[in-house]
């Protein structure tokens, strides 16, 4: 037989369903796979039950139902003061991961370097080499996970098509800084590139953090681009929608790959999330205080079993130093023995990484959960590695 694809061969099965997979073969906690749990918010739950009998189940317009993208530039203007045109700069996709894969596949030709930034999110480079563009990447290091500014400047080129990151940061949990975001934005201009942002966790920023999208900066208007989720936002991962801002003339290029990849998005699914993104900010603001309780109660029952939390400003994700714990193992193997004998699942840190492993080990749990859920995982965690 002729070989498949060997780019896409390379890749295994993603960390986040193999985690899955073991936790639900050893009936564990699933604290690593990040999704929370409930059905989501009932309103928006039920505007989608409605709309399958009150919305056309046929095709919806390619760019979207014109409700949501209403609703995405409203969003965008309320949150962010962002003066969009939702008639030509905005679409919606299947989930965030298809617009991440639309938008790479509408703006990299082979050849072109792409700046990607270390830890980073599993679907990015699968799908930028792919589309035969060339990663070249710029580490953080934890704790801090700070933005190594010579280094970033130093992986921009000539040869750069764009720039890829994500704030909040899945793993990290950081959030950038205006300072950090403005040094992005002076090297795309400089450099003549795009910026695709991955915002999905837009609302979920801690401890009074702003969430600052590069596409309201000065001079990002026609090079940045804004990827959303209704996934994260409303705490409904099956349903994929994803949401995309840009100029008029990036949409149209990004288009022409949506309408290949999926063309359209469930219409019922549609007009909940327009429903969704027009709630009030009390909605926006109780989902932010939701999940930054969650944090600190994790966070804490993980100290007081003595190990070591790093901090998260973003996120539902935190993260354990696999060192505080005792274990003699790498991330991977903590992970695995944390979900078959200890009865948590939890995600190693080192499969968001492109190349070699990163130093030190470190386990990310999602707090997007329970309170009972979270503190008997706690309870399960302290009794095998607790050192308090
Ligand atoms: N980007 C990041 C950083 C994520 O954590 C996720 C989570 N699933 C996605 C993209 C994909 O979002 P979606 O489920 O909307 O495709
Ligand atoms: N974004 C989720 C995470 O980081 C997983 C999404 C998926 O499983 N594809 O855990």
């Amino acid at each position: 037989m002729k070989p498949t694809n060997a780019t896409l061969a390379e890749y295994g099965t993603t960390i986040f369903e193999v985690m899955s997979r073991l936790a639900r073969d050893h009936n564990a906690i699933n604290l690593g796979q990040g999704f929370p749990e409930g059905n989501g918010p009932a309103p928006v739950v039920a505007a989608a039950a409605a709309a399958l009998t009150t919305v056309s189940n046929q095709y919806p317009p390619m760019l979207g139902l014109p409700d949501l993208r209403q609703a995405v530039a409203a969003h965008d203007l309320r949150f962010y003061g962002l003066e969009v045109d939702w008639t030509t700069q905005t679409m919606v996709t299947s989930g965030a991961t298809e617009a991440l894969a639309a938008v790479l596949f509408a703006l990299i030709e082979p050849g072109d370097e792409v700046v990607v930034i270390e830890p980073l999110y599993d679907s990015y480079l699968p799908i930028i080499r792919r589309a035969g563009g060339i990663p070249v990447s710029v580490r953080l290091a934890p704790p801090e996970w700070a933005l190594p500014l010579d280094q970033l400047a130093a992986a921009f080129s000539a040869k750069t098509k764009l720039i890829l990151y994500n704030t909040p940061m899945n793993p990290a949990a950081k959030v950038f800084t205006a300072a950090e975001l403005g040094a992005i934005a002076a090297l795309v201009q400089q450099f003549d590139t795009y910026a695709v942002c991955d915002e999905v966790y837009e609302h979920i920023c801690f401890d009074g953090r702003p969430h600052l999208p590069l596409l309201a900066m000065p001079g990002m208007a026609e090079r940045a681009i804004k990827i959303g989720s209704a996934g994260k936002t409303f705490s409904l991962t099956g349903w994929k929608v994803g949401y995309i801002t840009a100029a008029a003339a990036l949409i149209d290029r990004i288009a022409r790959a949506h309408q290949y990849l999926v063309f359209t998005t469930p219409p019922n699914l549609q007009a909940a999330v327009a429903a969704g993104l027009n709630q009030g900010d009390d909605y926006y603001q109780g989902l932010t205080q939701e999940m930054q309780t969650k944090r600190d109660r994790l966070a804490r029952g993980l100290e007081r079993a003595g190990l070591g939390v790093l901090p998260a400003e973003g996120t539902y994700f935190l993260s354990i130093d696999v060192a505080s714990t005792g274990f003699d193992g790498d991330d991977e193997a903590f992970c695995r023995y944390l979900t078959t004998d200890v009865g948590v699942a939890a995600i190693p840190v080192g499969a968001f990484y492109a190349g070699a492993r990163p130093t030190g080990a470190f386990a990310r749990f999602c707090f997007a959960k329970r309170d009972e859920i979270l503190d008997e995982a706690t309870t399960r965690i302290a009794r095998r590695f607790g050192r308090a």
